[in-house]
């Protein structure tokens, strides 16, 4: 298990162009969550929910990594067994920086790749429509595809590494995450020590938890996150 987590949520790809979500009063690119996004929206909203995540791969694929994805893959080639990366993230941009897929954790899946409803094979689909590819059936089964997201009201299953992650690391580096759908408060409780950065304050974050906390960019706030984190880890 690594000492150190770094988990980031939508604010680390704010500076790159992709939207945020609870910026715009709890819309994603001006859909409703329980449109496009909840459980029971494919089969109550398919076509929609469908339109919507081919519009959100269309839109990463001209997406470039900033520099705070960059300084979080260096360290983490630096330091391979002491950092763990996890992001609530669907997009590509840590893998567009250099990091492997056994490198990084995507706690909410992964928008390049559909997910077989039956049988629950992954496929990397690049920046296609959904429609476009295997004709439109699990090329293992012939079952529905979907993408492979997690939605609201859905099992996250990858919570069991980062539960167990965040039992034995030491340091939690929190970034660009409103907490409204991971109680990190909670998990700068449960670590020795803890960072937090984002834009602003949350309702849903008690920053008094934390043992640094920068309201700033993420680009301009990591800097001395990874000077903390290798100051932290020089002695392994
Ligand atoms: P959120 O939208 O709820 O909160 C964004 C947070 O980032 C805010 O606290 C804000 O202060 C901070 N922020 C904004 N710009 C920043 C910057 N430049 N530097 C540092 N911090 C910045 O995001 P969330 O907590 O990740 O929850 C949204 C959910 O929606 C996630 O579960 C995620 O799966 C999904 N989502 C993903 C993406 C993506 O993949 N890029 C985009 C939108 C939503």
């Amino acid at each position: 298990m690594a000492k150190v987590l770094i988990l980031s949520g939508a604010g680390i790809s704010a500076e790159s162009g992709i939207s945020t979500f609870r910026d715009s009063d709890g819309l994603w690119e001006n859909h409703r969550v329980e449109d496009v996004c909840s459980e029971g929206c494919l089969d109550t909203n398919g076509e929609a929910t469908k339109k919507f995540y081919d519009a959100r791969r269309a839109d990463i694929e001209d997406k470039k990594p900033n520099y705070a994805h960059k300084v979080i893959v260096e360290l983490k080639h630096q330091y391979p067994h002491a950092i763990t990366v996890m992001t609530q993230n669907v997009d590509n941009l840590f893998e567009k920086a250099g990091i492997k897929k056994d490198e990084i954790v995507h706690l909410h899946g992964f928008l390049t790749e559909l997910r077989c409803r039956e049988c629950d094979e992954i496929f990397e689909i690049g920046y296609k429509k959904q429609d476009d590819c295997f004709n439109t059936q699990c090329p293992s089964c012939g079952g529905e595809l979907r993408p492979n997201i997690v939605f609201f009201g859905e099992a996250a299953p990858k919570y069991q590494i980062m539960t167990s992650e965040l039992n034995e690391c030491e340091l939690v580096v929190i970034i660009g995450t409103s907490g409204t759908v991971l109680d990190v408060t909670y998990f700068a409780q449960l670590t020795d020590k803890s960072i937090l950065n984002n834009l602003e304050p949350s309702d849903a974050i008690d920053d008094r938890y934390f043992t640094k906390v920068y309201y700033a960019k993420a680009t301009e706030a990591i800097g001395e996150i990874a000077e903390y984190i290798e100051e932290f880890l020089k002695d392994i």
